[in-house]
């Protein structure tokens, strides 16, 4: 048995307990690992769905350009699906972004520019901007728009909810999930509400994004927009790929114990997981209190622990930020304990 290329190896990730981190949960929870995927992230699926659409269409033709702004994840994922298919890659990005995540793409032969991220989204610096102008340039190009492109939200209402429908065996009561473009959890989130209406969706966000104040009042509060830490998760605008209507309710995540809680994923409960798994995780304890026995809570996460080395994995990064109190270890200050 063997798979044709690498990109059908995507998808049917593992669904894994957790044990420690959750031990005073009265639900079972349960974490859909999406690093099984060869670009290591959940974004492998929608990269390829989006790209297959196009193609089907005519907005991408053989020996095209993709040209994207992008965190990463999708990058990768476009980068991996171009490598199979013969498309040539640019991506824009921001300095924000792990070096790791730059040179990953790198490794797959895109071409990556690397722009501020502190201007608006307007300002013909942003990475919107220059993905934009670039589209517009450089001939048979095509810009997939993972903000935008619905195709996003289908890849995971085809595959990542029937996926986890099946593995629960049709128990699922909550689906956890951070949201950035909003495709994981519109797409799962509407495939299992179809299946059971009564499945609570909850949207993770972060401090500095609009998601949460626009889900509770309708209003769009640039106030609420500021600087931020966390990556892949959180917006300062609306993706037409967050569908509030399949989000009960969104619970916003500090960056100190999203960065913390990255951690102690790995040492609690042996999982290697990216920075949105950390804030996925704290969001579903700061709501504990409204989960009882017998829930079934499918938790999504979304990338590897490899591509945040220089982050939340490095006890100088976390100390600059004051995220991590304790002195430097030394052999005096592990004897003297
Ligand atoms: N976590 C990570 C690490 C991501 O790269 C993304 C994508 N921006 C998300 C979470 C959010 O997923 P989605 O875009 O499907 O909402």
């Amino acid at each position: 048995m063997w798979y044709n290329n690498i990109l059908e190896t995507i998808g049917n990730t593992p669904l894994v307990r957790l044990n420690a981190i959750t031990k005073d949960v009265k639900a079972t929870v349960l974490a859909k690992i999406e690093t099984t995927n060869p670009g290591n992230s959940i974004k492998d699926r929608m990269a390829v769905k989006m790209i297959e659409d196009a193609e089907r269409d005519g907005r991408l033709k053989p020996g095209g350009t993709i040209i994207e702004g992008t965190s990463g994840n999708t990058g990768m994922g476009l980068a991996i699906a171009a490598v199979i298919k013969g498309y040539r890659c640019i991506f824009t990005t921001t300095d924000k972004q792990s070096k790791e995540k730059v040179d990953a793409l790198r490794a797959f032969g895109a071409e990556v520019i690397v722009c501020p991220t502190n201007v608006d989204p307007e300002d013909p610096r942003s990475y919107y901007s220059v993905s934009t102008r670039l589209e517009r340039e450089v001939p048979n190009s095509w810009k997939p728009n993972q903000y935008d492109n619905l195709s996003n939200s289908k890849a995971h209402y085809e595959q990542t909810g029937p996926e986890i429908w099946e593995q629960t065996e049709g128990k699922i009561t909550h689906l956890v999930v951070g949201v950035g473009t909003g495709g994981t959890i519109s797409g799962a989130g509407k495939y299992l509400k179809e299946k059971n209406p009564n499945i609570k969706v909850w949207g993770i966000d972060t401090y500095g994004s609009v998601f949460k104040k626009y889900k509770e009042t309708g209003e769009f509060d640039k106030n609420e927009i500021y600087p931020y830490i966390t990556e892949g998760i959180g917006e300062d605008f609306l993706p037409k790929n967050v569908d509030f209507d399949v989000i009960d309710r969104f619970e916003k995540v500090t960056d100190k114990d999203a960065a913390l809680m990255t951690r102690e994923i790995a040492r609690k409960e042996g999982i290697f997981a990216g920075n949105s798994a950390g804030s996925a995780l704290a969001g579903l304890m700061q709501l504990k209190g409204e989960l009882k026995e017998g829930d079934i809570v499918v938790i999504i996460f979304h990338d590897h622990g490899s591509r945040y080395m220089g982050k939340m994995y490095n006890e100088d990064w976390l100390r600059e930020r004051g995220f991590l109190a304790d002195e430097k270890l030394t052999a005096k200050s592990i004897l003297s304990r």
